[in-house]
């Protein structure tokens, strides 16, 4: 079977969750059956360990978890884009819009270095708002973004398409 497959098989659809109407893509049988958990990190080294990465990004809280683990498969630093408020130090901050209001995402100013080679990663990408927001605060904090990477795509929100228009290289595991 397609390693793609078996990870997209693995996802729970979680219907009307975490509103009446809303289908919620549920990732944590992924990392619980570590036949998938191992499949779906080996995706994403296997395409990342000839990038010559120097970091590895990874967005608040699922993306922590992937971004983790694939940072220490490849060798490579972790640094978080956290939610407001969470970072000690001093930080940069990008608002976005949500369907209901705004949210905030902060990194550490010297979390990366001008010119560093940076692997975004989130679980999810809807209107991709989140990882628009994400890879600005990265691109002003000098980072070259590589590419944005996320298990799922949904596509029929246009994050994806958005995020190319931008100039950002995109990469999901399944849609
Ligand atoms: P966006 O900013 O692209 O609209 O939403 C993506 C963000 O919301 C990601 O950080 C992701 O974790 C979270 N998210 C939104 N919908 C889902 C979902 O159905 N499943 C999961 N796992 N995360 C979601």
């Amino acid at each position: 079977i397609d390693p793609a497959v078996y990870v997209r098989n693995t996802i729970r659809s979680v219907p009307d969750w975490p509103r009446p109407g809303v289908t919620f893509r549920d990732i944590t049988p992924v990392l619980q059956d570590p036949r998938s958990f191992r499949v779906l990190i080996d995706l994403f080294v296997y395409r990342y360990m000839r990038q010559r990465l120097d970091l590895v990004a990874g967005v608040d809280a699922r993306g922590f978890i992937l971004g983790s683990v694939l940072a220490y498969e490849l060798n490579l630093g972790f640094v978080p884009v956290r939610k407001k408020g969470k970072l000690p130090f001093r930080t940069v901050a990008e608002e976005y819009s949500l369907e209901y209001g705004n949210a905030t995402v902060e990194m550490h100013t010297d979390s990366v270095r001008p010119g560093q080679r940076v692997l975004l990663i989130d679980d999810l990408i809807a209107t991709g708002g989140t990882m628009v927001a994400a890879s600005k605060l990265l691109q002003r904090l000098g980072a070259n973004v590589v590419e944005a990477a996320a298990i799922i795509d949904l596509p029929e929100l246009g994050g994806s398409q958005a995020l190319r228009e931008t100039g950002l290289d995109i990469y999901t595991v399944c849609s």
